[in-house]
């Protein structure tokens, strides 16, 4: 299916003035590379089909020669201390507000979304990059644990991964890398950053801002390009934090393997959101509708699948069908709307193909269930109901707007529904009575659950963020374990006493 999609949405052809990849300080050997043959993106606007750019993939000599210059300087960077870099990333964030409106246009003509889906990634990532500036300092305290022996002190140095290697996927073009660049960067780490061959204008133009607007030290680039792209991160760094899919995801982790290098990998999900009977349903469905719809669905952590109490059913799937026929979908450059349009023809073939399977096998669709005609990809808010675990819409990653019911006898039933999947990123429970929530939220496997919210603990950066089974290893943000993950501790022994010999050394006494 990737490929396919490949297929539509890039063309690959000979290009003699390729752009290089964001960096004036390109070696010779760099720029001397993009004169070969090289493969490009073709950028097109999801809302209409316009082509918005081209960008040409950075070949692996490129990437080894950017990854090179960065590691050079990194040694640098690493002596400024927390205090200066703080200040570099103080900057880069008031760059990120000050450039809010020419970022977000950027996002929504790369990636369809809507004006509101689109609005908060700037700011947010700005506010990312505060928590790390306002906290790295404490983090990386050295810590001094008590020592055993009275005559040795003792130390833990938080060093970091010199060069650190960024793979994001399309459906947060800034806010992705920015949930782990930031960190990476006030550890003291170079970072080459690779965002999705779908959506890389936003980042290439933020990653400008630090290089070119700021004049930011040389430690941090951006290589815009698909999966060769990638696996040439993956080879040339020392640790890695990947996000995308289970499948990438495996390849990644492998390859880190076999080069015995860190990896974190942020992947897909299935989120789980259970429904009690004595659950008030009206803020059960409004969160239902915007934990599947936001961003049309293509979140990590949308709502995927509804299991019902019986009691609740009828009521809450008559809530929910009359939430999601009022969504209002469209571009909304010249109306007002609560969702855009999908980020790719891939990812609507997928969404097609599960609805289609689902309705074969007896799902009823209430609303939706087929994209709209004209320009642009645009695909309405489903309800379905009379689904199974037999369906693929109830076992693998839909990314879109889908939202699949089904009716249980108690909350026993949902939780064993909730934990058959091979996905455990994040999920909700909702009901009147807490205590029995939190009790039911204990039972779910995934990294992250609500009570009574939805989609909530990813934004909570003293929480680590990450998913349980395929969703993921590691994790991201969790206070100083968010910051740890890009160092290497080194501990350090020294004595405060030194007799001409220890008890235990030669001769043995
Ligand atoms: P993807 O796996 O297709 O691509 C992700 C990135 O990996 C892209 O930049 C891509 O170019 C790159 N890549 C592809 N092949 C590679 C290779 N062999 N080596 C190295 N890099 C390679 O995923 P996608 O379609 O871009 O993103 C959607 C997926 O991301 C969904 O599954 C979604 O759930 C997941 N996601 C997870 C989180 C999270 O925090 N858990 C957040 C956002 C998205």
């Amino acid at each position: 299916m990737r490929h396919t999609h490949l297929k539509l949405r890039i063309a690959v052809g000979r290009l003699c003035a390729a752009e290089p990849c964001a960096t004036e300080g390109d070696s010779m050997t760099a720029r001397d590379s993009l004169t070969a043959t090289v493969a490009s993106s073709v950028i097109q606007s999801p809302s209409d089909g316009r082509e918005l750019a081209r960008v040409p993939d950075t070949s692996r000599a490129d990437v080894e020669a950017i990854a090179a210059r960065l590691r050079a300087a990194q040694p640098k960077w690493l002596a400024l201390g927390v205090e200066s870099r703080a200040q570099w990333l103080r900057r880069w964030s008031q760059w990120l507000v000050e450039h809010n409106d020419e970022l977000v246009t950027l996002i929504r003509a790369e990636t369809g979304k809507a004006p509101g889906d689109a609005a908060g990634e700037p700011t947010y990532g700005a506010s990312v990059a505060d928590y790390w500036i306002e906290n790295a300092g404490a983090f990386l305290e050295p810590g001094r644990p008590e020592s055993t022996n009275p005559t040795q002190s003792l130390e833990i140095q938080h060093c970091p991964h010199p060069l650190v290697g960024v793979i994001s996927p399309w459906n947060g073009p800034l806010s992705m890398p920015m949930l782990d660049i930031p960190a990476a960067l006030m550890a003291g780490c170079a970072v080459i950053s690779k965002p999705s061959d779908l959506t890389p204008l936003t980042w290439r133009e933020v990653v400008r801002g630090w290089r070119e607007d700021l004049g930011a030290p040389d430690v941090l680039d951006c290589v815009p390009g698909g999966g060769e792209t990638g696996a040439a991160v993956v080879d040339v760094v020392d640790m890695i934090q990947f996000t995308g899919s289970v499948r990438t995801g495996r390849i990644v982790a492998s390859r880190a393997g076999e080069r015995l290098i860190p990896c974190s990998l942020e992947l897909g999900g299935k989120d789980p959101m259970i429904v009690l009977a004595d659950a008030d349903l009206e803020r059960a469905s409004n969160a239902a509708i915007w934990g599947a719809c936001f961003n049309v669905g293509q979140g990590c952590s949308c709502v995927e699948r509804i299991y019902v109490e019986s009691a609740a059913y009828d009521e809450f799937v008559r809530l929910l069908t009359e939430k999601a026929t009022q969504l209002r979908q469209g571009s909304g450059d010249t109306e007002p709307v609560d969702i855009g349009a999908m980020s790719s023809e891939e990812q609507i073939q997928i969404v097609e193909r599960q609805v289609e399977d689902a309705v074969r096998a007896g799902a009823r669709v209430l609303t939706g269930g087929q994209r709209l005609p004209g320009p642009g990809l645009y695909y309405p808010p489903t309800v379905l109901v009379d689904v199974d675990h037999t369906m693929d819409v109830m076992r693998e990653e839909t990314f879109g707007p889908v939202i699949p019911v089904m009716r249980v006898v108690d909350a026993a039933e949902a939780v064993l529904l909730a934990n058959d999947s091979d996905y455990g990123l994040c999920g909700s429970v909702w009901t009147r009575d807490r205590t029995r929530g939190l009790a039911i939220a204990d039972l779910v496997e995934v990294g992250g659950i609500c009570v009574n919210d939805v989609c909530s603990t990813n934004f909570q950066l003293s929480l680590p963020s990450g998913g349980w089974k395929n969703s993921g290893v590691g994790s991201r943000f969790g206070g100083e374990s968010g910051i740890k993950k890009y160092t290497r501790p080194r501990v350090v022994l020294s004595t405060t006493d030194e007799p001409v010999k220890e008890p235990h050394w030669y001769p043995v006494g």
